[in-house]
């Protein structure tokens, strides 16, 4: 099995590249068995979410305030 680090990588680089069908197959039999690695990839759904909703804005400044 990978360890976490390696699986966090992949996870993070999943965001930006295609992964080959044996790092998605890894990817996943490690996050089955490891929660914290279930978690992590949660966080990083809404991290890269949160950053797509950043970028859509240029310019976040001229926000109106609330
Ligand atoms: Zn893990």
């Amino acid at each position: 099995m990978m360890n976490c680090r390696r699986a966090t990588r992949l996870m993070s680089e999943s965001k930006e590249r295609p992964l080959s069908a044996t790092e998605r197959m890894a990817l996943r039999v490690h996050t089955m068995m490891c929660s914290a690695c279930r978690r992590f990839d949660g966080q990083l759904d809404f991290l890269s979410q949160a950053a797509q909703r950043y970028k859509s804005k240029p310019n976040p400044d001229d926000e109106p305030k609330a």
